[in-house]
């Protein structure tokens, strides 16, 4: 393709990008194919000929867009909101365009250069002191993994360099809760830990976070029995009911045994853009590394993951090698980002996050983040004013976790019954593409997550999905 037919494809896909983003609302939220209905739409090899642009267009149409659940769709209250800012798209389509290798300072000065400002941008913006240095990873998850490699190597006195892991005398072991997101147990067994090694420290039983009593006693019990305590993996915003373990007090009990803290925030990262939810991750300064993700409720496009350490020396000496063929003249001058993670090339990926808070405006974001902390504490509260239904848990940022008690006839349900009560009225919702909401289990049994916060959400579909959910419940 030549600069002069992308110019004229690029400008049709430009519109229909922004006609899909317009009606999207009219298409009903969740994918309503078949397992194999879009695979079997594409023919078995791939196309001897070319087709011309407007034609993939409306192959795009016709056999992508129906397998498409629309993340952007104002009733879009699923898994967590996974905003994908117009504004920050166009940083992504300038990166892509691009097309820059960023394999060292030297391969693209500028993805480095400017990967530092936006880094340190958004660390101004949600509060964090001038201790921190951060990178965009992909996700949330390979910054767990990243982390986890790192308490790993520093508890070990650098095993890497020696027999490894198989080679330390006593084994390495992981704190977390249960509440804390499967990337945490992910990153435990991927960075040899071993599930063995991974204690799940009680909470406290309302707002399900880490009881830091229980954590001091889970170490030092480890300890006397001869085990090397790692890393403590906090959540700030956990992912089924948003939970915020109590970071200060943690840290007092990490800073005292030089075990590793990190806390995941992949989630509620972006509610430290308003200062007053800062104070759900009071002690923040104390912990060794923080990630959050941009990709969700912030609304960068995905991938964008930041993750932040205040000891980057140590960073570097778990993940550099440094081959010949990349050494430079620049070395030691500038910041040479394959050593602070696992992959070698880079996207371009601060382009996106500059884009979107130049186009967007930070004010704009915040405000919209304060319009879906109230929309989900309207949500919250007229839930619970209602006597057939509860929150499992008290309402923290714009998640709201409920349940619906009473059958049609209005009888209480419990156990089996009232988890398949549960699962059938969300199921009748998401049939209907309506709306789309995710369920999930606390203490084993079924409830449902709304979380609010798409971009295109307002009071009018909270309110509408209110209505939904009433009437779901009738319908049993
Ligand atoms: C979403 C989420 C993750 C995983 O994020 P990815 O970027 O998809 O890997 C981890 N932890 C929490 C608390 C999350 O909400």
């Amino acid at each position: 393709m030549t600069p002069d037919e992308f110019r004229d494809a690029g400008h049709a896909l430009i519109d229909w990008i922004a006609d899909y983003r317009e009606h999207l609302n009219e298409m009903p939220v969740r994918a309503q194919v078949s397992p194999g209905d879009v695979r079997n739409q594409f023919p078995a090899t791939a196309p001897q000929d070319t087709v011309a642009f407007d034609a993939l267009l409306q192959q795009l149409d016709q056999r992508v867009v129906p397998g498409l659940t629309h993340m952007q769709h104002p009733m879009h209250f699923g898994w967590f909101p996974s905003n994908a800012s117009l504004a920050s798209v166009l940083g992504d389509i300038a990166s892509s365009g691009i097309g820059s290798l960023g394999i060292s300072w030297e391969s693209c000065p500028a993805l480095t250069e400017v990967e530092e400002v936006t880094c340190d941008w958004l660390r101004q913006l949600t509060g964090l002191s001038d201790a921190w240095h951060g990178s965009i990873h992909d996700t949330a998850s390979s910054a767990m993994v990243v982390m986890a490699l790192v308490a790993r190597e520093r508890a070990s006195d650098f095993c890497k360099l020696r027999g490894g892991l198989q080679a330390t005398p006593s084994a390495l072991t992981v704190y977390t809760t249960e509440q804390a997101h499967s990337s945490v147990a992910k990153a435990v067994q991927l960075a040899g830990f071993g599930d063995a090694n991974l204690r799940m420290v009680d909470c406290d039983p309302v707002h399900r976070s880490m009881d830091p009593a229980a954590l001091a006693e889970a170490i030092d019990s480890d300890i006397r029995n001869g085990l090397q305590p790692a890393l403590v993996v906090t959540s700030s915003g956990s992912t089924g009911i948003t939970a915020f373990d109590p970071i200060d007090d943690i840290a007092t009990v990490t800073e005292a045994r030089g075990v590793w803290l990190h806390v995941d925030a992949a989630m509620a990262g972006s509610a430290m853009l308003l200062s007053e939810c800062r104070h759900l991750w009071h002690g923040v300064e104390r912990a060794d590394s923080v990630a959050w993700n941009p990709h969700k409720w912030f609304g960068t496009v995905l991938d964008c993951a930041l993750c932040y350490v205040r000891d980057t020396e140590t960073l570097v000496r778990v993940l550099s090698t440094n081959p010949s063929y990349l050494q430079s003249g620049a070395d030691g001058q500038v910041t040479q980002y394959r050593d602070w993670g696992i992959p070698l090339g880079r996207r371009f990926r601060a382009l996106k996050l500059w884009f979107h808070l130049s186009l967007d405006g930070i004010e704009a974001i915040q405000s919209r983040l304060r319009r879906d902390l109230d929309n989900a504490r309207w949500l919250a509260e007229t839930v619970s004013a209602h006597p057939d239904w509860e929150l499992v848990a008290p309402l923290t940022l714009q998640t709201v976790c409920v349940r619906h008690l009473g059958d049609h006839a209005g009888a209480p349900l419990s156990g089996d019954a009232l988890d398949s009560h549960t699962l059938d009225w969300v199921r009748r919702i998401n049939d209907s593409g309506q709306a789309f909401l995710s369920p999930a289990t606390l203490d084993g049994r079924w409830f449902v997550r709304v979380s609010v916060g798409v971009e295109r959400t307002e009071r009018e579909h909270v309110e509408a999905l209110w209505t939904l959910m009433q009437a779901s419940v009738q319908d049993a």
